[in-house]
């Protein structure tokens, strides 16, 4: 696109350029997003936790040559690299893109709003997709990296833009309203918070407002208080309002009918109308704002109905489930187009490590040049180094030269091809991404390879997790690394599933309490440390095998684990030294130490990565004293251990509730558990952790039960008065404590709770949802998740959160996802 050469004068920067002439197509902020190094320039952004310059040498090994650094980078080691100078290379990312946006003259529509921006985006695309060849913000890229991102990839093919912007902080939009530029303005719901760093509400919205300061028209609600003031106040003139105060677009009614709407308005004198295949206020909300666009854009009334009945609701998560043959599927029903296609790459590699990466795809749902576009695709599962594709579709089929160089490929034309083909190609130990444009129907595919099992599945928001993390990491010094607690299937929610994603977001280390969990990681590509804290003798073969460090927490361990590694003629082998403070559990005491260190200076052959204690009651305020106590004497062990060990180790005390609490116990590295999947056990209000897992069933029979008579085993659940019982399909064999019979517990759906009626069978429980509207079998009830405290659970069972999440049975299917 642009050699480096013509960047650096963009960007008036000082620059170092090895090879001028070099053509930059992709920009990179995320050194593991890195697909294509050749035409890759890198913008080593600062963050809180990274210099991104710290990846310059990582990408350089990977063969990237184009870097936008900070002026003091030493580029000495790096010879055959183009290098940009600047202050700030976000900036300069920004400033290269709203340069690029200036080239093109075409209408862009821009979205803000607090909720609702994605869909809109989606639905305005699969609205126009059929006139306009299109460019769209992948997924919710809003920020003020992922906009630039996001504009980057519009080219002179396009016809129409479309990119949303969000913001967290006063300042940033008028950032986005450079790059972004937008002809025509939405704004979508506002919501009802203002978010810690805005004043008010009035100085949100008129923040959000910055973005359409050069549109030529915007779209909004104006039945928001608020903002009908605002447009007031400031007298914008080239607004198009909707709603029933709406000035253009004024909404005469709203008739739900199941899960339709038609909604009817007045536009120009006339009346107008549409029927949506949704009927909840946001989804309606939506549509109206994607009608608004439509009829500025003169898209004839007739078209405009027919294509909203046919609005597809937008699954933004990546899905993964157990399959067949030992085989994960990964459901993409998002649309179909290159970008995406990307996104579910990368989730693939990410989750894939070792094992077979599959691909089955469909024809794309885009216009425009076909050649160019299968070639990206073909570009893109070469990039990704996938192992197995299959094709399916006209197009797929007439363009299979294009993907000669995938090892392993097939191609139908159609489903129904694929499927009687099926037994001839054998899927076993891979994880298989399937995605396809929604007229092909890949549902089926997906249901071809799931496994059957009843209809209790957890699900794990992997997004939740990652979010979880970096709260974490805002109390942390930059250098603070951070184990992250992995064992007892990380703690319910998954070990392979959640530790990939783990390795992704460079944690340091990971710790599981047995050498099997271990094995498993190792088995599932995870190459990251991993620490194993109970380490029996049966089970040094394996350590060794799988590079797994044990805990060492006493001498006759020390010495069997070491006379077996020389035995094998091992040089050197990695242990953690475990110290008692008060924990009494395992761990060297006081009067161990020299003895321990005598033995670690006779026997280099085991190397300490790390010295540590543990914790007994940091999320309590009453053990404060003894937490600190604690803190004392592991000071002292380590700073005897300093004297004799001469190398380094790293330290570390802290777990979850610690690492906010005691901010002082911080060492060399945090031990995260708890917190990771959500829970704050310090209930510190502060932190704004995520569920990670939801744990969900569904209604298998309704019946209605007359006072008097009892539900379930032994009689326990008389009943006082008629009542409308449901039956749900699951029991103490999965988890749900028996504890919450007879009224101790309750469930959550359709916006109530139900308490458990009688006893809890092994499969089965009943509820009471006489209460409750509309209940039909089949309808789903969650257990615990984010209407339902898992924190409330354990204490309708009397215990502790991490006692309900690690016994949830492991035949409850897991189900993880990314939003
Ligand atoms: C489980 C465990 C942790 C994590 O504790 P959380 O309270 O879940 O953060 C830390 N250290 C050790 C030794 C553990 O066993």
């Amino acid at each position: 696109m642009y050699p480096i050469s013509t960047i650096a004068e963009v960007l008036n920067a000082r620059s170092v350029l090895a090879e001028p002439g070099t053509a930059i197509e992709h920009l990179l902020t995320d050194s593991r997003r890195l697909v294509m190094a050749a035409a890759t320039l890198f913008f080593g952004i600062e963050t809180s936790r990274r210099n991104g310059s710290d990846f310059v040498s990582e990408l350089y090994a990977a063969g990237v040559r184009n870097f936008v650094v900070k002026n003091e980078f030493d580029p000495s080691p790096f010879p055959l690299a183009n290098f940009v100078y600047v202050d700030d290379p976000l900036v300069a990312l920004q400033q290269l893109v709203a340069w690029h946006r200036r080239h093109f003259n075409l209408p862009v529509i821009g979205i803000t709003g607090s909720n609702g921006k994605t869909i809109v985006k989606e639905w305005l695309y699969q609205l126009l997709y059929a006139d306009q060849n299109i460019v769209r913000s992948p997924k919710s890229f809003n920020s003020q990296v992922g906009v630039p991102l996001s504009v980057w990839q519009l080219n002179e093919q396009h016809t129409l833009a479309i990119f949303e912007a969000g913001i967290s902080m006063p300042g940033e939009m008028s950032v986005l309203e450079n790059i972004i530029k937008p002809t025509i303005g939405v704004l979508t719901n506002i919501g009802e918070a203002h978010g810690a760093n805005f004043a008010s509400k009035q100085e949100k919205l008129q923040e959000k407002f910055q973005l359409f300061a050069g549109a030529k028209m915007i779209a909004c609600n104006n039945g928001d208080a608020l903002i009908e003031n605002y447009l007031h106040e400031h007298q914008e003139a080239n607004v198009f309002t909707w709603g029933y105060k709406g000035k253009d677009l004024r909404l005469l009614s709203v008739e739900k009918k199941g899960n339709q709407s038609l909604l009817v308005a007045e536009y120009k004198n006339a009346e107008v109308s549409i029927t949506i295949p949704f009927s909840d206020n946001a989804s309606i909300e939506n549509a109206i704002s994607c009608w608004c666009i439509l009829l500025l854009m003169g898209v004839p009334n007739e078209v405009i109905s027919r294509r909203m009945q046919l609005l597809q609701p937008v699954e933004m998560r990546l899905q993964m489930k157990r399959g067949i043959n030992n085989c994960s599927i990964i459901n993409d029903s998002y649309s179909n187009d290159i970008s995406s296609l990307n996104i579910a790459l990368d989730f693939l590699q990410q989750q894939a490590g070792k094992q077979k990466a599959t691909v089955i795809l469909s024809d794309l749902g885009e216009s425009g040049h076909a050649v160019k576009q299968y070639s990206k695709v073909a570009a893109a599962l070469l990039r990704y180094k996938i192992d197995k594709f299959v094709g399916i579709g006209n197009d797929l089929c007439s363009f299979e030269s294009l993907f000669s160089g995938l090892p392993d490929r097939h191609f139908f034309r159609s489903v129904e091809e694929f499927k009687q083909q099926l037994p001839l190609i054998t899927f076993r130990d891979e994880v298989i991404l399937v995605k396809g444009a929604r007229v092909f129907e890949f549902e089926q595919i997906g249901s071809l390879f799931e496994q059957q099992v009843h209809q209790t599945v957890m699900e794990v928001n992997l997004s939740a997790m990652v979010n979880n993390l970096k709260q974490f990491h805002q109390y942390l010094k930059p250098t603070t690394k951070v184990m992250a607690m992995v064992k007892a299937f990380s703690y319910g929610s998954g070990s392979a599933e959640v530790a990939s994603v783990l390795q992704y977001h460079k944690v340091d280390y990971l710790a599981v309490a047995y050498a099997d969990e271990g094995v498993e990681l190792r088995k599932a590509g995870i190459h990251m440390p991993v620490m194993v804290m109970n380490p029996e003798d049966v089970t040094f073969p394996v350590l060794l095998q799988y590079n797994l460090e044990p805990e060492m927490y006493s001498l006759d361990l020390l010495n069997s684990f070491c006379s077996y590694v020389e035995k094998q003629g091992v040089e050197q082998v990695g242990i953690h030294i475990k110290l008692d403070t008060g924990m009494h559990r395992l761990g060297f005491e006081h009067e161990d130490v020299e003895e321990l260190l005598a033995y670690l200076q006779a026997h280099k052959t085991l190397v300490v990565k790390s010295v540590f204690s543990h914790l007994v009651g940091s999320e309590e305020q009453e053990h404060d004293a003894f937490t600190q106590y604690q803190g004392k004497t592991f000071n002292g062990f380590v700073q005897r251990l300093k004297q004799v060990i001469d190398y380094p180790f790293i330290t570390h005390i802290s777990n979850s509730a610690a690492i906010f609490r005691h901010p002082n116990m911080q060492y060399d590295m945090v031990r995260l558990g708890i917190g990771l999947y959500g829970i704050d056990t310090s209930a510190s209000n502060v932190l704004q952790l995520q569920p990670v897992a939801t744990l969900r069933t569904t209604i298998s029979q309704i019946r209605k039960v007359k006072a008097g008579e009892s539900v379930g085993y032994s009689r326990k659940g008389m009943l006082q008065k008629d009542a409308t019982i449901a039956t749900i399909r699951i029991g103490y064999a999965d988890g749900f404590r028996r504890k919450l019979g007879n009224g101790n517990g309750k469930v959550f759906l359709k916006g109530a709770t139900a308490p458990v009626v009688g006893n809890v069978c092994m499969d089965m429980t009943m509820i009471d949802v006489s209460d409750i509207e509309d209940v039909k079998e089949g309808d789903a009830v969650e257990i615990f998740g984010p209407n339902l405290p898992v924190e409330q659970l354990a204490k309708w069972c009397e215990t502790i959160p991490y006692e309900i999440m690690t016994n949830i049975s492991l035949r409850v299917k897991r189900v993880y996802y990314e939003e």
